[in-house]
């Protein structure tokens, strides 16, 4: 038994969002009260307790878009890397990457990625993972540092055509070995996806294998219209545009998680809303790779249940927040674009996208749902109510202000130390994989 309390707390449950000075108890890895900090404290006098120090206390965040293998990037140089555009950019850098990565370097990515979350307070993660250097078992050595580090991990292998056919066979392979195997774990901890890269890098023999392929109960995870070359490698080859081939192919539905959607029109708006399939923004990533900005707040809109990710850009979902937040305003000329639409995606459809695939209700204060909690270091300079919670979060927060994190009623970090990861260690040894991966990328 586990109490978390003396904070300002966020529950994101409408019956009662916000309490001035809050507490929740967690038994096992669910919440089972949630009150004032003596009413909660006089119900279980003998549990050990977490004093938020006067802080906020909110539900942990939901990263619904993420690259593990992208983690060992940090401060790498590829020798004659200057991109001209998108494609330069993945072949350049993330291709050249994931070509080289070996399945001990994946599990280092994974480790390196997950404290970071634990860091920013992030307990959930949807990942999209790619080394075709070593395919077979990739997902596993995820795995294995999902568990180690406690973090709730919906994984995939994103199958491409890009290194020829044997080698999209293999992904494929890695995807449904390991489907089939996070279905028969019971600690709702784990999912599996089919992960595909994206339209241009797919053949219809692919696609064709991938739907004969998947477990019926799983859906896809796949890049979408990120560039415009996606869109015009669709039209020439396929002769539709992108939501077209996969609503073709199959690919569409409740459990797909479609990234980025740039260059999507309103029917392919309408064709998602119709397949309830899910889509992802990253702010961040979109920019940084000057992809164009999508039309998020016309998706959201049409009724797409749309979440917020990171791409592997930052781990920290206050920064994708943060920017969503402008980037609309500013791609729009409207100064009220994004407000009220983004802190939704972040903290009600972030947590309707993860419970497509875990039981337990995420991203909420409430009893029965999962016991993910943090605190984040913060004393309001402003009165601080449930009317403004968001604007406190936008302006005041980032995830360096997180200092305790509890996952699944397990305590991850505490005043910014990790329980039971050694980090120095692991740091050391991240640092040790990602000079010999520069190495024999560079030679
Ligand atoms: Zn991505």
């Amino acid at each position: 038994m586990l109490i978390v309390g003396n904070g300002r707390m966020i529950t994101r449950n409408p019956e009662q969002p916000f309490l001035e000075s809050g507490a929740v108890a967690i038994d096992g890895n669910s919440i089972i009260k949630v009150g004032s900090l003596e009413e909660v404290k006089a119900a279980y006098p003998e549990a050990e307790y977490i004093d938020a120090k006067g802080g906020v206390i909110m539900p942990a965040f939901i990263n619904v878009h993420e690259h593990i293998y992208s983690a060992f990037a940090r401060g790498l140089s590829i020798n004659g890397y200057n991109p001209k555009g998108f494609l330069d950019i993945l072949d350049g850098q993330w291709w050249t990457i994931d070509r080289h990565l070996t399945l001990d370097q994946t599990y280092l990515s994974a480790m390196a990625t997950y404290i970071d979350s634990i860091k920013n307070g992030v307990t959930t993660v949807f990942d999209h993972h790619a080394s075709f250097g070593a395919i077979t078992g990739s997902l596993f050595e995820i795995e294995k540092a999902a568990k180690e580090t406690g973090v709730r991990s919906c994984l995939c292998y994103e199958i491409s055509d890009r290194d020829g056919m044997d080698k999209s066979r293999e992904a494929i392979q890695e995807n449904v070995d390991f489907i089939n195997h996070a279905l028969k774990d019971d600690t709702d901890m784990i999912a599996g996806m089919m992960g595909m890269h994206a339209s241009f890098t797919i053949s219809d023999e692919t696609m064709e294998r991938c739907a004969a392929m998947k477990p019926e109960c799983t859906g896809y995870h796949i890049h979408v219209a990120e560039g415009i070359e996606d869109l015009h490698a669709c039209l020439r080859d396929h002769g539709t545009r992108i939501i077209d081939r996969l609503m073709n192919c199959g690919v569409l539905g409740k459990k797909t998680l479609a990234a980025h959607c740039i260059y999507v029109n309103k029917h392919e708006m309408e064709l998602l809303k119709e397949t309830d399939t899910m889509v992802v923004h990253n702010p961040e990533s979109n920019m940084g790779n000057a992809c164009g900005c999508p039309p998020t707040m016309e998706i959201f809109h049409t009724g797409v249940l749309t979440g917020l990710g990171t791409d592997g850009y930052t781990h920290d979902m206050t920064e994708s927040y943060k920017v969503a937040n402008i980037l609309h305003k500013h791609h729009l000329c409207n100064a009220n674009a994004a407000w009220g639409e983004v802190p939704v995606m972040l903290f009600e459809n972030n947590a309707k996208i993860a419970n497509r695939y875990f039981k337990k209700p995420l991203g909420v204060l409430k009893e029965g749902a999962a016991g993910d909690v943090i605190v984040l270091d913060y004393d309001p300079l402003t009165p601080m109510h449930a009317g403004n919670v968001n604007s406190h979060i936008l302006f005041g927060m980032t995830g360096r202000n997180v200092v305790t994190t509890v996952a699944n009623g397990k305590v991850l970090m505490k005043d910014r130390v990790l329980t039971s990861i050694d980090e120095a260690k692991v740091m050391a040894d991240c640092r040790q994989a990602a000079a010999d991966l520069a190495k024999s990328i560079n030679g």
